[in-house]
């Protein structure tokens, strides 16, 4: 035999080798969690990330395998947004901080009517929600211009419809 195949060989016989080592470290990884022994699938589950770069560094594998552990980790994500939007949603409740005031015309939040009635927004590039009265101010001389001094209102505090779409993104997720 050649030392060329000799090495081909070898390295797919290491190939072999920690591939195995993957798939048991796979197995045993939702075998613990799947009975509530989170240390041990915390265990697993690092071996595994360890042989597939291992493999990938000793060039036995072209490139990394995909995660076996990526529903979990997708999971995961989604409940840490889910939770990050509500702390973003009590913020705003508790304290007006931030979202300080927004545009109201004809008595309906600037947003709601965007799509349906008005356009402006995209128009003028400006915003129904502003960090400031003063800022909010500033938009609703830009909107008079267009719809009629009597039509456009600064209200303080986060506005409505931002608040219950942001709240009803929240309730989906947990699902
Ligand atoms: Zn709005």
């Amino acid at each position: 035999m050649t030392d060329q195949s000799t090495e081909a060989l070898r390295i797919e016989a290491m190939r072999l080798a920690l591939c195995q080592k993957m798939d048991e470290a796979e197995e045993k990884a939702i075998k613990s969690l799947a009975g509530y022994k989170f240390y041990m699938f915390g265990y697993w589950a690092a071996a595994w990330v360890k042989y597939n770069q291992l493999a990938k560094e000793m060039g036995v594998i072209e490139k990394n395998r995909p995660s076996p552990f990526a529903e979990f980790v997708n999971v995961a994500k989604a409940r840490t947004e889910t939770a990050a939007r509500k702390v973003i949603l009590r913020e705003m409740l508790e304290s007006k901080k931030g979202h300080g005031a927004y545009i109201e015309i004809k008595g309906d939040p600037l947003c709601e009517r965007e799509g349906n009635v008005y356009g402006l927004m995209s128009k003028l590039n400006v915003t129904c929600g502003h960090e400031s009265v003063d800022s909010a101010n500033r938009t609703k001389r830009k909107l008079e211009r267009h719809s009629g001094k009597d039509t456009v209102r600064v209200v303080e505090g986060p506005c409505p419809a931002y608040v219950a779409d942001l709240a009803a993104r929240g309730d989906q997720t947990d699902d």
